[in-house]
């Protein structure tokens, strides 16, 4: 049973309550295809500059998260012909800050949730 996190970005948190994302993790699809079992182990938001992320994690990690996943669209925008990164997502930054966030506390981390882009195979930090 994997226990899995979720960082969003501020930008989008008034507006998608997470929908996708939940249902593509309990049903182990998209971003979470990789796991057998999950279970929610908890959400955060990212705020600008981002420097809270890395707090967020440590958090996440005490209360038993074993993989933080960010959200997609924090690097990708959803289009006509569906969601696309060429154009990159609510975040410029999010590589860098994943980056941190996995140096920092040596959690799994994987960028990627629900809709992922055509082609997009989800990088992860382990
Ligand atoms: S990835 Fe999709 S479902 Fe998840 S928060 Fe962003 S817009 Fe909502
Ligand atoms: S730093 Fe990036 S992910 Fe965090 S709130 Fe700002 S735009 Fe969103």
């Amino acid at each position: 049973m994997m226990k899995i996190a979720i960082i969003r970005c501020e930008k989008n948190m008034d507006r998608c309550p997470l929908t996708n994302c939940f249902n593509c993790l309990i049903e182990k699809k998209k971003g979470f295809i990789q796991y057998n079992e999950t279970i929610p182990a908890g959400v955060f938001t990212c705020k600008c500059p981002g420097d809270n992320a890395v707090g967020l994690s440590k958090i996440l990690k005490s209360k038993g998260a074993e993989a933080i996943h960010f959200c997609t669209c924090t690097f990708s925008k959803k289009s006509d012909k569906g969601w696309d990164m060429a154009d990159g997502g609510f975040c410029d930054n999010i590589d860098s800050i994943i980056d941190t966030v996995y140096q920092e506390t040596e959690i799994q981390c994987i960028k990627g949730t629900a809709h992922l882009p055509k082609g997009y195979v989800p990088s992860t930090w382990k």
